[in-house]
């Protein structure tokens, strides 16, 4: 088994759709071992991706991923980490696939509704990020 870590973006919680998003990584065979809503602060976000502090978009999408509440999950499965990338779809919402999450929720390129961890290696960070091991129930 494997894990990965999931985050239901603002724009999903704002529009609450959080329940249609877990219906569907549910029916993708993933179950959700641990989950909470939270708040990031600005220096959370800015950990969180510090991988894109180059990119040109950096600065907006702390902005967005600070606006409102998320849903951190820790996500379990047969391989998890690619399962999950699959059933998110492409980060352009116009290019995911359809039945994609991506493709029937994201509002855009930026609030595209889900994250996914994209390694092995970097789903042991992000959950150790978040969750404390006495909160995942697998
Ligand atoms: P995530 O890491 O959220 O699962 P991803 O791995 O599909 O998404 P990344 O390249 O890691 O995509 O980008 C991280 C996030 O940054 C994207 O999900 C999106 O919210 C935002 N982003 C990526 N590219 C752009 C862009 N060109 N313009 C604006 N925002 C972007
Ligand atoms: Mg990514």
């Amino acid at each position: 088994m494997e894990r990965t870590l999931s985050i239901i973006k603002p724009d999903a919680t704002r529009r609450s759709i959080t329940g249609k998003i877990n219906a569907m990584i549910e029916e993708a065979g993933l179950s959700i071992i641990a989950q909470k809503r939270i708040r990031l602060s600005v220096s959370q976000a800015e950990e969180f991706y510090g991988v894109h502090k180059e990119r040109p978009f950096f600065k907006d999408l702390v902005e967005f991923i600070t606006s409102g509440p998320v849903v951190v999950q820790v996500l379990e499965a047969d391989n998890a980490i690619p399962l999950y990338r699959k059933t998110m779809g492409a980060t352009n919402p116009s290019e995911a696939e359809e039945g994609t999450i991506r493709a029937a929720h994201a509002e855009s390129i930026e609030a595209n509704s889900v994250h996914g961890s994209d390694s092995a290696e970097n789903a042991v960070i992000e959950i150790n990020f978040f969750f404390d091991q006495d909160e995942i129930v697998g």
